[in-house]
């Protein structure tokens, strides 16, 4: 069997404790290896390491850092079709999704190689009479990814590139259900020189979690997960005096008017519905149709869903893969099996699948959901698309606005005053306007509102040094022997 271990000071280091989780193909439903769950000595270990890297790592000069980050950044486009290969047998991520979430990883990888640009300070000259005032941002120290399963590859890039240009050192803590992907990133940074200590991975579950939460060398912690586990991780990271941004779960709604091209609609729902098997956070899981256009928007999806072509990330043509686990599998197949006897319509039922040996749902269809149906309360995560039907445009957007969660949300309109007005009255914190994915480009940043963020930085882009960073501010008089003299008073510019 397999295994998959720690990688510290630019090595793999093999787990001690003898606790391991087991990883499977989720496209054949068999184990492919086990990982190495960490200890809390291990923890240390991994953070001892880690620190005694950012001794020299953040002296050393910004050209250097974008110069290892320019190398890897070739590294990870002349390896991405072996990544890709990684996310699919652990993920099941078909071709086209795994080369979707590498070459968003790059963007955010070619973001932080820009960084230098972006950590200049602001200097006032002659702020009062010799002297002058200037602001400098500094790494923090050693900061903590803790990372899902969803986007093993992206979402460690999400937070590594901007956290080691700006002078960290980096202890990553990845989903143990496809610990793979930032192994292979590892060996690709050590291959472009980055110095042992810089980056690190320490593998493991809530033991892991819990010493990186309460570990007195950690500065900050950047999470990605469910909503339960981030509002702990918040809780638990700021009370023991970390920075901390953790990112929650989502139910992302998609409000579709009467004037809109339907078919277009149609293609966007179920492309941002069902690809990666609806296990992204920005994923649509409810599309809100206003009455008059219900039916006939329904139609559209019921004719394009069943045409999605179902199979592992080994097949060339498949375009929706597999989901994570056995037991997730069953939970999604719950949500549809049980949405009938709520008094939804389920349109197209999906867990005929469910019979299969690897982790598998056809996408399903259910129509007429409302709140108070756990289809529509809890976040699926699974290739489940969901319709309610709205009087209007507003309700459609006062639902969006009393849902606990406030990732993503698109409309969809011909009507630019009323999308305008979307914009500006929608309480979540990324918005698309004819766009049903609205993941910010690289050099904006990425995050929800409501339960999907705790903290108030969002992820990369400007946040994202802001978040790696802080401030400082020096005042400083250089020796003038003609303006020396004593005074007493409280120094003041005037
Ligand atoms: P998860 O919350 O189960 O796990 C995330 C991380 O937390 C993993 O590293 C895991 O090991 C750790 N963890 C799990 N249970 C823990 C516990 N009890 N105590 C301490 N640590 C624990 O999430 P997941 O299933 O891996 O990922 C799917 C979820 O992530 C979905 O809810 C999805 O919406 C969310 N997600 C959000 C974003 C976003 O940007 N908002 C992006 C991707 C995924």
């Amino acid at each position: 069997m397999q295994r998959v271990s720690h990688w510290v000071n630019n090595k793999v280091v093999a787990g001690t404790s003898g606790n391991t989780g087991k990883v499977y193909n989720p496209a054949t439903g068999e184990q492919q290896s086990e990982v190495d769950l960490a200890t809390v000595a291990e923890v240390d270990a991994v953070v001892a390491a880690a620190k005694k890297a950012g001794l020299e790592w953040r002296s050393s000069n910004l050209s250097r850092r974008a110069e290892i980050m320019f190398r890897f950044r070739e590294l990870v486009v002349a390896n991405k079709n072996e990544l890709a290969n990684v996310l699919s047998l652990e993920h099941g991520k078909v071709p086209s999704d795994a080369m979707g979430e590498i070459s968003r990883g790059i963007e955010n990888v070619e973001f932080a190689c820009g960084i230098p640009a972006l950590l200049k300070g602001g200097y006032s000259e002659q702020a009062s009479s010799g002297v002058d005032v200037y602001s400098i941002r500094q790494p923090l120290g050693v900061v903590a990814g803790i990372t899902p399963f969803n986007f093993p590859a992206m979402v460690p890039m999400w937070m590594f590139a901007n956290a080691i240009m700006c002078g960290n050192t980096f202890v990553l803590k990845p989903s143990e259900k496809d610990p793979s992907a930032p192994m292979f990133i590892a060996e690709l940074l050590r291959q472009a020189g980055l110095p042992d200590g810089v980056f690190n991975v320490v593998h493991g579950d809530k033991i892991a979690v819990d010493r990186i939460l309460s570990h007195p060398d950690i500065a900050s912690v950047s999470f990605v997960g469910s909503t339960p586990i981030a509002k702990y991780v918040y809780e638990t990271g700021t009370k023991n005096g970390k920075r901390v941004q953790a990112l929650g779960g989502a139910k992302n709604h998609m409000l579709v008017l009467p004037d809109a091209d339907l078919d277009m609609a149609a293609d966007a729902a179920v492309s941002a519905a069902f690809g990666s098997a609806g296990e992204r956070c920005m994923a649509i899981s409810v599309v809100l149709a206003v009455d008059s256009i219900a039916d006939e928007l329904v139609e559209k999806l019921k004719t394009r869903v069943p045409k999605i072509k179902v199979g592992p990330g080994t097949d060339p043509t498949a375009e929706m893969g597999p989901l994570i686990t056995r037991e997730h599998r069953d939970k999604v197949a719950s949500y549809i099996t049980n949405a009938n006897g709520e008094g939804a319509n389920v349109v197209i039922d999906g867990t005929g699948k469910a019979k299969d040996a690897g982790f598998f749902l056809n996408p399903s269809l259910i129509d007429k959901v409302k709140p108070g149906m756990k289809c529509y309360d809890e976040e699926i995560f699974g290739p489940v698309l969901t319709v309610m039907r709205v009087k209007s445009y507003q309700e459609g957007l006062d639902t969006i606005n009393s849902n606990q969660f406030g990732n993503g949300t698109a409309i969809f309109t011909r009507d630019g005053g009323v999308a305008r007005q979307f914009q500006f009255d929608v309480q979540v914190g990324m918005v698309g306007i004819n766009v049903p994915i609205p993941v910010p480009v690289s050099y904006y940043s990425f995050g929800g509102w409501k339960a999907s963020l705790f903290g108030d930085q969002h992820m990369y882009g400007p946040e994202g040094i802001n978040f790696f960073t802080r401030g400082k501010v020096v005042t400083s008089r250089w020796p003038d022997p003609r303006t020396s003299k004593i005074d007493l008073g409280f120094p003041s510019a005037r």
